[in-house]
């Protein structure tokens, strides 16, 4: 049904082809095609993905880096060959500086513990903005309390964009990190976040990004951005769930003290006292998740192979139909229309509850998010609870947005 007429829009790019790839968008709800605008929150797995999964777990299945049998060895290479593919794919210097955590949350918890062990005292500062995700809000909320420091906040405009001269105005001697997202989840708006970090490093403090709604948008280099940590899940970028990434610089890294302790993470211990292993393992305590390593890998493979540059312009083209469309719908707020933003739509119509509407666009198949997308400040700004939300990457398709924006019409005449 989808993906037939939008090839005169897509000039080149083999959507149809592309959503063969992903099995779940062949499948049906209620009878009906699946739209799938519900990538925010986590993305469909192309079949390489779902394979390799299936066949480690059949075939190769064994705890890594304890063992010196085959099964063992093996899955341990293939563990550290999926470090060096995030490394090149980061572009990050060591491979060391790669560490494997089960997602974002647990990336930015990570940094906030350990790097407020480290360096943060009492009066100290942190900087955060307005529309941060509540997983790159509460840690840094949780160190300040743990070390009576503070929380300083840079708010945005209406149209979603970070105010930078009142970031500027936040800096001062007592700042000892900034942590913002790169991509908002809730509004897609893309932060200037090399100019951000330039701004914090000419006052020397680090800066930490949430990637974890632009990695699969965009290609990340983080020597050319030099930010000094960022993360991203493996889900959201078309890899299994539990798996996850924290690049930190090597300087950091080798400074700041574990977060959790267990196996993997010693050199030897005694009673009395522990000592560490080496980078990345200092971090990485306990039975990592091999196989979702392994699966993160073959996605940014696959990602990798469809082309970031293809991916950034068919996104684009979905993402300007998509805002056509979208403001011509009588009583449809969009919340989030920065200058620089990604295919993602939080709306209000009239003044009907965004779960109404959420519900009724499922009964036709249309699968998107509602509530408060995790970041309540965000919506405390509007002065609302939250939203609909409809986030679109390259496999949806133009077809899908005219159903998608037919549907609402229809909810809109029932309520009126
Ligand atoms: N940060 C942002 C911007 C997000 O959108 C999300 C998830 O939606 C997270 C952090 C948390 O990601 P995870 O639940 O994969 O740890």
């Amino acid at each position: 049904m989808f993906g037939i007429k939008g090839k005169q829009k897509d000039s080149g790019f083999e959507v149809k082809k592309i959503r063969k790839d992903f099995p779940i968008l062949s499948r049906k709800i209620y009878g009906k095609p699946l739209v799938y605008f519900d990538n925010g929150a986590t993305t469909q797995k192309p079949q390489v993905v779902i394979d390799i999964i299936n066949e480690l777990h059949a075939k190769e299945n064994s705890n890594v880096h304890r063992g010196v049998h085959y099964l063992s060895g093996h899955l341990t290479g293939m563990y550290e060959v999926a470090r060096n593919t995030i490394q090149a794919f980061l572009n990050a210097k060591e491979n060391h500086e790669i560490i494997f955590t089960s997602g974002v949350t647990a990336s930015i918890n990570l940094v906030a513990f350990s790097f407020g062990e480290a360096y943060v005292h009492e009066g100290d500062e942190v900087i955060i903005s307005e529309m941060e995700h509540h997983s790159n809000l509460v840690p840094w909320q949780l160190m300040c309390e743990r070390k009576g420091a503070h929380l300083r906040v840079i708010p945005f405009n209406e149209k979603g964009e970070l105010l930078l001269d009142e970031f500027k105005k936040l800096l001062n001697e007592k700042t000892k990190i900034v942590s913002v997202t790169h991509v908002s989840n809730s509004l897609g708006t893309v932060n200037p976040i090399k100019e951000i970090i330039d701004i914090a490093h000419a006052h020397n403090v680090p800066v930490m990004i949430d990637g974890a709604q632009a990695i699969q948008h965009e290609k990340i280099d983080v020597q050319e951005l030099d930010c000094d940590f960022y993360a991203f899940s493996g889900h959201k970028v078309y890899g299994p769930t539990g798996i996850g990434v924290l690049y930190g610089k090597e300087k950091w890294l080798n400074d700041m003290p574990p977060y959790l302790g267990g196996g993997d993470m010693i050199d030897r211990v005694t009673i009395e006292k522990t000592t560490y292993n080496e980078l990345p393992f200092k971090f990485e305590a306990g039975t990592p998740n091999y196989i979702g390593a392994v699966g993160l890998g073959k996605a940014i493979d696959y990602l990798l192979g469809v082309g970031f540059d293809e991916i950034r312009a068919r996104e684009k083209k979905l993402l300007d139909y998509a805002t056509e469309k979208l403001s011509k719908i009588e009583g449809l707020k969009i919340y989030g229309t920065a200058d620089h933003k990604v295919a993602t739509f939080s709306f209000l119509l009239d003044d009907i509850s965004p779960y109404d509407v959420g519900v009724l666009l499922d009964q036709m198949g249309i699968a998107v998010r509602t509530g408060h997308h995790c970041t309540q400040p965000l919506w405390d700004h509007y002065g609302t609870e939250g939203s609909a939300r409809a986030s679109l990457v390259f496999y949806n398709t133009f077809e899908e947005i005219d159903y998608f924006c037919e549907g609402i019409e229809k909810i809109k005449k029932m309520f009126s």
